[in-house]
């Protein structure tokens, strides 16, 4: 018997139909003797609709008010799949993030989690029931509701399971597993079977949204044992998140390709170059709680440089407006700034020890005419910025380039054969 979170997200809770397959599903691990700790999402789409309705009574609603919003479509889907459950003769109990005590910070829209208690989810385990918990949501220490991000059930799930310490935390989705890159892109891509965590962490920071990147940061912290599954398919081991297996001669060079639409690049024109610039110019940006990601100095002519950086498409128009003021204190010579850009991502552990990766991709894609505007490495990743209309084209190029589409010759795989081994129903 074992103790399992499972997490449902949009698409596989779609409908009441679909609901009640996840009940049916549910009831045969119970049958088994399982425990089970269920954490929808909300039904596809309605997180989308209930943030379209707060912005058509204000462009830029107030963050507490959008949680308060925005966290009620995982209400719902915990009370329908309770009751289906009900249905199948199963007893279950229905709770939200702040019922169960997922204690979090304050930032509205983006919280983290602080802490969850256990009690009341053992107690209820205990008298027999699936827990079904809200995901994407909690409550900070004021008992304002908060939400985790966008994709955040999957963090609800994996911090569930690392708090009850749980056997294993499933995330059931849309696909069967976790792709060399989206299938949905390139048909071609390959399922894995296993990913390590350094990799999965950066596919999830690179776009691919398969999981949401606090998940497997969580996993990897609390050592949670962490798989991907088709919640459509009965069949199959999905692919499961490892920790890398150190002198695997095996490894393939690259695992995937990630892809990220969300960005936007803006630069700053005629900079004095000087000490202390970069400062001046991404310090405002970093105190309006901006993230930036990739930022690029040109070499200096004439005392002066340019200066570029991106950051996620919602927040271009507060950049720019910082750096509209910035550029008077500083005295740049203009902004400028563009929203048709992507970043395109070579990932694999198997980089450290192989030359020539980011040869192979520049090569690939120059191939192609693609210009690259920015680029950025790391020991595991090769990223760069690129016009958004070739996004397809490259991942499409990239993929075949390092022949993704085609199984590593030796599937000696990156674990053992027993930390493989899924937990079945049957
Ligand atoms: P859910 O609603 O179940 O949370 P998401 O839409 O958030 O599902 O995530 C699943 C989607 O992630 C897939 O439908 C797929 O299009 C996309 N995706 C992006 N990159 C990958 C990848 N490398 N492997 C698998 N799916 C990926
Ligand atoms: N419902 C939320 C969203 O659409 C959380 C999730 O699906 O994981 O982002
Ligand atoms: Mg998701």
């Amino acid at each position: 018997m074992a103790l399992i979170v499972q997490k449902f997200g949009g698409t596989s809770v779609a409908s009441t139909d679909r609901i009640k397959n996840v009940a049916k599903r549910v009831a045969r691990w119970r049958a088994q003797g399982h425990d089970i700790i269920l954490v929808p999402s909300a039904m596809a789409g309605e997180t989308n609709r209930l943030i379209g309705l707060a912005r058509e009574i204000s462009p830029a609603p107030d963050p507490r008010e959008l949680d308060v919003i925005a966290s009620t479509g995982e209400q719902v889907t915990i009370g329908l799949l309770a009751m289906a459950m009900h249905a199948e003769g199963l007893k279950a109990k229905s709770f939200t993030g702040f019922q169960v005590g997922v204690l979090t910070d304050s930032t509205f829209t983006k919280a983290r989690i602080l802490k969850i208690d256990q009690h009341r989810i053992r107690k209820a385990l205990a008298d027999g029931h699936v827990v079904v918990v809200a995901g994407f949501q909690g409550a900070d220490e004021h008992g304002n509701i908060t939400t985790l991000g966008r994709g955040g059930s999957d963090t609800s799930a994996v911090a569930l399971a690392a708090a009850m310490k749980a056997d294993e935390c499933q995330i059931y989705t849309d696909v069967d597993g976790v792709y060399t890159t989206d299938p949905r892109v390139v048909p071609e891509a390959r399922k894995l079977d296993n990913i390590t965590f350094e990799e999965m962490l950066e596919m999830a920071s690179l776009g691919s949204k398969v999981l949401q990147i606090r998940s497997v940061e969580f996993a990897g912290k609390y050592k949670v044992k962490l798989r991907v599954l088709s919640s459509f398919e009965e069949e199959g081991e999905g692919t499961l998140i490892t920790v890398e297996e150190k002198g695997n001669m095996e490894q393939p060079i690259i695992s995937g390709i990630a892809f990220n639409r969300d960005e936007a690049k803006l630069t700053v024109l005629g900079v004095p170059d000087r000490p202390g610039i970069a400062y001046q110019i991404l310090g405002p940006i970093a105190d309006a709680n901006i993230d930036v990601d990739m930022i690029i100095q040109n070499i200096g002519r004439d005392d002066t440089t340019d200066f570029s950086f991106t950051v996620n498409r919602t927040d271009y128009g507060k950049a720019l407006a910082i750096l509209e003021t910035v550029k008077e204190r500083i005295g740049a010579r203009d902004i400028t700034g563009d929203t048709t850009i992507c970043k395109v991502s070579a990932v694999g552990v198997g980089m450290r020890s192989h030359p020539g990766v980011a040869s192979k991709m520049f090569g690939a894609l120059a191939k192609e005419n693609i210009n690259l505007q920015m680029i950025s490495t790391s020991e595991i990743k090769i990223s760069v910025v690129i016009e958004e209309r070739y996004l397809e084209l490259a991942v499409r190029v990239l993929h075949k380039a390092f022949g993704l589409e085609k199984p590593p010759k030796s599937k000696l795989g990156l674990t053992g054969r027993g930390e493989t081994d899924i937990i079945t129903p049957s």
